[in-house]
């Protein structure tokens, strides 16, 4: 897809989103938040549901959730127009009520198709209820700061997750608040592993003579994909298609960048940025 066809696409998922009663928060909405960010990034952040603030813009984490979000992304350099932001719930519950099951599940196709149209490399989840649509199963004080692959049938077909805090808990609780800085401070490493196995899985599954002129020694004969770069523990081969939830590794590698660049037009001069 094309930036233009990704803008195109998101833009009519949110025009969906908007007039959407397909659930009953429909009924107590001021405005649907559908998300909004940049149609050509490879990160895309996933908080749980519009607070007031965002119920009020149509916008998501513009409150003071979002002021923290928005310092983070700072302190690796990065802006919020450089990521997408949304919500897996994209209307407001009554009272920030936590979303309920069926309202979850009714609002799930929306996630999934913008996931679909962002392919993004990394999903961060900001919260319990987040990480439970992609890193199933594990405790968030366990898991923040911690990346899995992402099951394809989310929507997107070969990413990383990466779980992080609810802002808005991490406003409430000092210790959480500086792992959360921490957390952030991985990410920008998580992106380029991220990228790494990308491209390794797609130089896997091209025909030799073309794979490797841009990704050297990265296919094995069984087309599982293997890295270059030191591994933060020994484990398998990583073969995300087939096995999401698995722990991935977070160290990148000159090699990974180099293969990144090959295959995308995104130009990448600084590893620590996204552009
Ligand atoms: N909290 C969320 O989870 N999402 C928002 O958009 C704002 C606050
Ligand atoms: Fe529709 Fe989702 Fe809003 Fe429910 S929360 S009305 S499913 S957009």
């Amino acid at each position: 897809m094309t930036v233009a066809e990704r803008r195109a696409a998101l833009e009519g998922i949110a025009a969906e989103v908007r007039v959407c009663s397909r659930c009953r928060l429909h009924e107590t909405r001021t405005k649907a938040v559908p998300g909004e960010g940049n149609p050509d990034t490879e990160v895309i952040f996933v908080g749980e549901a519009p607070g007031m603030n965002e119920d009020r813009e149509g916008r998501p984490f513009v409150g003071r959730a979002g002021g923290l979000l928005v310092d983070l992304l700072g302190h690796i350099g990065w802006r919020r127009d450089d990521v997408f932001i949304t919500n897996v719930v994209k209307c407001r519950p009554p009272g920030n009520r936590d979303p309920e099951p069926d309202e979850i599940a009714a609002c799930a196709p929306y996630l999934e198709r913008q996931l679909a149209a962002l392919d993004p490399s990394v999903v961060t989840t900001l919260g319990r209820y987040s990480m439970a649509t992609f890193m199933p199963g594990v405790r968030i004080t366990q898991a923040h700061g911690t990346t899995r692959l992402v099951d394809p049938a989310t929507g997107a077909r070969d990413a990383t997750v990466f779980a992080m805090y609810h802002p808005a808990y991490a406003l409430r609780n000092p210790a959480v608040e500086r792992e959360s800085y921490e957390d952030m401070e991985r990410l920008p490493a998580v992106l380029i592993a991220a990228r790494e196995r990308r491209a390794s899985v797609a130089a896997a599954t091209t025909e030799a003579p073309a794979a490797a002129t841009e990704a050297p020694g990265t296919a094995t004969s069984s087309g599982t994909a293997s890295t270059q770069g030191p591994a933060v523990a020994p484990g398998p081969p990583q073969a995300p298609a087939s096995a999401p939830n698995t722990p991935t590794d977070d160290i990148p590698s000159d090699a990974a960048i180099a293969a990144h660049d090959a295959a995308s037009d995104r130009t990448d001069t600084d590893q620590l940025t996204l552009f």
